[in-house]
This record gives C-alpha cells, structure tokens and sequence, in this order.
C-alpha cells in the first residue's frame, strides 16, 4: 500500500523539497492534498505534476483562480479554501501521513488535528510546537500519532538516540544543537542596524525561506530550536547546548552519560531529512549529494558564549528564559518574534532590534497558563498585539 500524504505548506520550500523526494519514490507515495497560502501558480503546477485529490488555498481568491485553472487543465482535483480545510485535511480518514511545512503558529490548529486523529505527522513547521510544547505533545501522546522530526537538527538528534524513548533521560548528558551562525557571524555587532532584509535572507549554507533565513540570521532560529528539542525529548532546558559550527556538516549530537558523542552527518540539503521522515525506521534515496570527504578541509567550532556572539545574537539566550518561565512563555517569545520579523522584512524595524521586541514582549506579557487550544491561540494573539505596540514604539 502506497503512503497517502498531505503536505501543508507544499508551495514552500519545505513542501518543494518534499516533493522532489516523493518524485523519486512513485511506488511507494501517493499525494493525497497539498495546501498553500497565496501561491497559484505554483500550486497550480504542483497539482499538474502530482494530481492530488484536493488543494487549498487559504486565499479565497486564489482558490477561485486555482480551481478555474484546474479545470482548464483537465484535473480532477478538488480545490478547498480557507484556513478550516487544513484541519480537515490533515485529520482526514484518507491521510497516512502529514507534512506540517507551513510557516509560524498558523501551523498549530492543522498539527493538533493531525496529531489528535493518530497520523503520522512530519513536523518541519517549528514554530507551532513552540507554541503548542505540552498540549502539542499530550496530543501527540493520546491520539497515538508518530511525530517524526524535520529540522535537520532534530532529525540528527533522533538519529543519533537509541530507539526507546523511555530510555533518552537516563542515556544522555547533553543535546548539542549545532548552528551555521548566519550570514553576520563575523560581522561587526556595531553595524547590525544596518542590515537589509536581502542580506540578512542570504544564507551561507542553506537556501529557505524568508522567514526562517531572518531567525538563522538573528539565531533566533536555534533559539526555536532549542525549545523544539526540549519538547520533542523531554530532555531539560540546561541539558541542551548550542554550538557553532560554520560548516553545517555535523547536522547535530548527542553527548551520552559516558562522555561518548554520536553525530549525524550529511551536506546541507533538506531533502535528507525529510527522506529520513518520510521512510521511517527504514532509509531511501533522497536526492541529496554525499559528502566528499577529501574535499573537507575542516570541521570547525565556535562557543556562543563569547563576549561579541552574545552581542551578535543577543535572542539566543531567550529560549531558555521562555523554558525556564511558566507554561505559555514559549508561545509568547514566539507570537514576539513572529512579528518582529515581519516588521524587519516590511522595513518597520531594525534587524538588531528584533530581540529587543522579543524580550519586551516577554516582559510585558501578563497571563495565565493556557490550558487547552483557545486560550493558547488568544495568548498568541495578545502578546502579538505587545510586540505591536512595542515595534511601533521602535519605528525608525
Ligand atoms: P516558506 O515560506 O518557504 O513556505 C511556507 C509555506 O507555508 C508556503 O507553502 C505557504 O504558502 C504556506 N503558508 C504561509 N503562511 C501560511 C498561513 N498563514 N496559512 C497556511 N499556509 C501558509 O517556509 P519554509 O522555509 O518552507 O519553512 C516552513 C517551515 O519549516 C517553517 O516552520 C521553518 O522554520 C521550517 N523549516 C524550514 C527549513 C528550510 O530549509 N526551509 C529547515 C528547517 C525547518
Ligand atoms: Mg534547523
């Protein structure tokens, strides 16, 4: 039997990446539903391609248009709009298998559904465990979902652990989350203000999209990470470290009790770990290039801890201040930085002032833990609504 899969996010470039490994495997995967945001024409080549049964665009215009071009095509494909679709998508009785690739906490309602309804959930979207943490995990737990990690980070870290989860507290010392350090690891901290959204999108090792590469740039993406890897593990906040590793080649590691380390490796091409995902407990091609090892000139490391990375990426550290701090603060650190890099990419805010938004919506964000789904989506908005305020008090 073929995997039925729906990929959230199929226009990005995740879902692209996604789609390059499943071409490689028609016998093994059929794509059941793809989703987008905005994207019609891309959407609409997807569907040409690979002849889902549905599509959604959340835009309700661009549904109309994708469906008018369906139709001209010839496609069968049932064409959905609006947000709603996702969560019916994602539960849907049909669906083995979801790749939750869409970007921020728009992610979460679709991921719980997945999670809730015990499918296999592929989760690259990092954002909506960040907001989700427990509640996201409980649900992971009672609906009997296969939560499989994405981010390269967490897919070496998965791999790199024994397969009994019950096992990983007593087994391991630390988490070691390796990071890039960006397009500014040398850059003078002085003249981050400076920085222009194209520069700050232009990633050394990996190419992704605009949002995710400002987080790389800022670190507040291991930052997220962070918090992801604590969530998915169980490990605890001060047992996870960060390093820089310029190279990206070391994807991630695990340092055992016994001061043993096991890494994962592999070139920086995401198709490896969603191959990884997509084919678990068992490998396939992936598409990516093998490493050469004799071209490898070196494998080098750099603590985040020095005077001047504190002052490149002063965010990092807020991760463990959000895990440190009652249930909800994560969501909170998140809600901040998603509309701090908005603002960055919108020219209403200075790239070095993102982690100021971040922390002052930490700081002036006055709740009550959220116990279920609604009260966590209303947190999410009204710490939105600070790191407004707080941007616009910032404007240059
Ligand atoms: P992207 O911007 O390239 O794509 C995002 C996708 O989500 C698009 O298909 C878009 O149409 C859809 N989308 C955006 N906003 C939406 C909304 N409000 N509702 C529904 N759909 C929406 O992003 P990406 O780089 O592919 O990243 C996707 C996720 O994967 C992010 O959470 C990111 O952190 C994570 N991730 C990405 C990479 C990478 O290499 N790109 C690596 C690790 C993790
Ligand atoms: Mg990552």
């Amino acid at each position: 039997m073929k995997q039925r899969i729906a990929i959230l996010g199929s226009t990005g470039s995740i879902g692209v990446n996604t789609l390059d490994v499943i071409a490689l495997h028609p016998e093994r995967f059929e794509v059941f539903a793809l989703t987008a945001s905005r994207n019609v024409e891309r959407m609409h080549a997807q569907c040409c391609q690979f002849k889902p049964r549905f599509a959604v665009m959340v835009d309700a215009a661009g549904a109309r248009d994708l469906a008018q071009r369906c139709r001209a095509s010839g496609l069968s494909v049932e064409v959905l709009a609006g947000a709603p679709a996702l969560s019916e998508l994602a539960q849907h009785p049909d669906v083995d298998t979801v790749m939750a690739a869409i970007v921020g906490a728009a992610g979460l309602a679709p991921c719980l559904a997945a999670a809730h309804s015990g499918k296999r959930l592929l989760l690259a979207n990092k954002e909506a465990l960040v907001v989700g943490g427990t509640l996201f995990m409980d649900a992971v737990h009672t609906g009997g979902a296969t939560l499989l990690p994405i981010d390269s980070e967490h897919s070496a870290i998965f791999q790199s652990l024994p397969p009994d989860p019950a096992t990983w507290n007593a087994l391991v010392d630390k988490l070691i989350l390796t990071a890039s350090g960006g397009p500014f690891r040398t850059r003078d901290p002085q003249t981050l203000a400076d920085v222009t959204p194209e520069q700050a999108c232009a990633h050394p090792n990996w190419v992704m999209g605009r949002k995710i590469s400002v987080d790389s740039a800022s670190m507040m993406n291991k930052a997220l990470e962070v918090i992801e890897a604590r969530f998915l593990f169980g490990i605890a906040p001060q047992r996870i470290e960060v390093i820089i590793h310029p190279q990206s080649v070391i994807h991630s590691m695990v340092q055992f009790v016994d001061h043993s380390v096991v890494a994962q490796l592999g070139t920086p091409d995401m198709r490896a770990p969603i191959a990884y995902g997509l084919a678990w407990p068992h490998r396939i091609r992936s598409g990516a290039a093998a490493i050469d090892f004799g071209q490898l000139t070196a494998l080098s490391f750099e603590s985040v801890d020095s005077a001047l990375h504190r002052q490149r990426y002063p965010g990092l550290a807020l991760a463990w201040r959000a895990l440190e701090s009652k249930a909800g603060s994560t969501a909170v650190l998140n809600a901040a930085n998603e509309v701090a890099v908005e603002s960055f990419l919108n020219g209403q805010l200075r790239f070095d002032h993102i982690a100021v938004v971040n922390a002052e919506t930490m700081d002036r964000t006055h709740f009550a833990v959220p116990d279920a789904l609604p009260a966590l989506l209303e947190l999410d908005l009204q710490a939105r609504a600070v790191a407004h305020a707080v941007v616009r008090r910032l404007a240059p």
